[in-house]
């Protein structure tokens, strides 16, 4: 039974039916030869959609406001994020990854490339679901992607704000395992596509109903959890796009009784600027102590 309020029933629509037009859009650019301006095109529209939503229906009102991190957020974004384009670009277009996989594959090239890129993304997420738990649960790994949680607030725009080596992490986890089941390079750039589209989805700050879809995606209702700034209710809800390995492991968290707390972040000390956070994780130990010390320093001034 659909228990969402009548005034809730309409944004039903808005998850599925965002994620469909990017889906439309990048489908209409491959087949007119062009998949990188398709993807763009679809990553445009998703942003500017989001962009506008989230200024009329807010989830947080409060996360409208400006934390200070736009400039960090757009730098990591743009770092992370373009390697990974270029990278999958540059594979397929070169045929850098043709000599990764293997010679007689059983990879089900003669299914439909729906089902295709299903059991592709399925297999990445294995990739990505303990490269994320990895980072989350091995304290040597934590200040990496300490930099993603450090927000205050959830918004597309700070979708991408991934440490470097957080993003290769997450590349080297789940990449190598496609390339060695055999999935050909069209099932890859959708598997990429539909990874950016989920992860700005994901992150948005838009009040919607996701419902049952909450079982088996990474919807920003799921993932609000996963940003809980205690690790208990924090450390869950790990898969990318798909919580199927997070329902086999243990680790999918929904509490029916409440919504997911309006107060994000870490405890740990985070710089505020750009090349402080890269240079974080290397500076760790420190950056933490000299945070122990400051109430005492501003007590004796
Ligand atoms: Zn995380």
């Amino acid at each position: 039974m659909n228990t969402a309020p009548r005034s809730d029933r309409a944004n039903l629509l808005i998850w599925p039916g965002l994620l469909a037009a990017c889906i439309a859009i990048t489908a209409f650019g491959i087949e007119q030869g062009t998949r990188a301006s398709g993807f763009c095109a679809a990553y445009l529209m998703l942003i500017l959609a989001l962009w506008q939503l989230e200024k009329r229906r807010p989830h947080e009102v409060d996360w409208l406001r400006n934390d200070g991190q736009m400039w960090p957020d757009f730098l990591h974004t743009a770092l992370s994020k373009s390697i990974v384009f270029v990278l999958v670009i540059a594979g397929g277009t070169f045929g850098w990854f043709d000599a990764l996989r293997p010679a007689g594959s059983l990879w089900p090239a003669h299914w439909p490339l729906p089902l295709q890129v299903a059991l592709a993304l399925v297999i990445a997420e294995f990739g990505f679901y303990w490269a994320h738990r990895v980072s989350h649960e091995w304290a040597p790994m934590w200040p990496y992607h300490a930099i993603h949680h450090s927000v205050r607030r959830l918004w597309f725009f700070n979708t991408g704000r991934f440490h470097l080596v957080d993003t290769a992490r997450s590349v080297l986890f789940s990449l190598p395992l496609l390339l060695a089941a055999g999935a050909p390079q069209a099932v890859l750039d959708w598997v990429s596509a539909l990874t950016a589209f989920v992860g700005l989805l994901t992150h948005c700050n838009v009040r919607m109903h996701t419902g049952v879809l909450d079982w088996l995606f990474t919807t920003p209702h799921m993932h609000r959890w996963h940003h809980a700034p205690n690790a208990m209710e924090g450390n869950t809800n790990y898969g990318e796009n798909l919580l199927v390995w997070d329902h086999v492991f243990g680790t999918w968290y929904r509490p029916p009784d409440r919504d997911p707390p309006r107060i994000i972040g870490i405890a740990d000390a985070m710089p505020d600027d750009y090349p402080g956070q890269v240079l974080a994780p290397f500076r760790w130990q420190a950056i933490q102590a000299e945070a122990r010390l400051r109430p005492a320093r501003l007590a004796q001034d």
